[in-house]
């Protein structure tokens, strides 16, 4: 399953930058998930949830998905968001320019990618500013 292979990298992704930071662990993670990628959301999450119980031994992991819009340029100076993406399309994306109907290339939204990871809380008296993770609250 493709959404599986995504969620082992987006994992291991996720242990790496646990481990810059000097955790073990991780207890929850970003993902933005783009929409013109052929990845299903819900299935990425039920892969994740799947594959951090069989490499994650402690607990829970909290997994928030994002969707990040698609974006292209065109080498005539248009950008922006392409107006018919289609998800059954999407393993092949023929999109064109509005201006000049080129081929589009994506910029954005085409792949999926690890936004954040929370890391467990330490209380062992290091700097708990060099553990933080970006605040997966958002205010919108
Ligand atoms: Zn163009």
């Amino acid at each position: 399953m493709h959404e599986f292979s995504i969620a082992t990298q987006v994992l291991d992704a996720a242990r790496e930058a646990a481990a810059d930071h000097g955790a073990a662990t991780f207890e929850g993670i970003t993902v933005s998930v783009g929409e013109a990628s052929h990845v299903n959301p819900d299935q990425l999450e039920t892969c994740l949830e799947a594959a951090a119980d069989s490499t994650i031994t402690d607990g829970d992991l909290t997994i928030d998905i994002e969707t990040e819009p698609a974006y292209a340029e065109c080498a005539c100076g248009w950008s922006g968001e392409p107006g018919e993406i289609d998800r059954a399309l999407a393993y092949a994306p023929n999109l064109t320019c509005p201006e000049c109907d080129a081929r589009l290339e994506l910029q954005a939204g085409n792949e999926c990618r690890l936004m954040s990871v929370t890391l467990p809380e330490t209380d062992d008296g290091s700097d708990p500013d060099a553990a933080d993770s970006p605040d997966a609250n958002t205010t919108d």
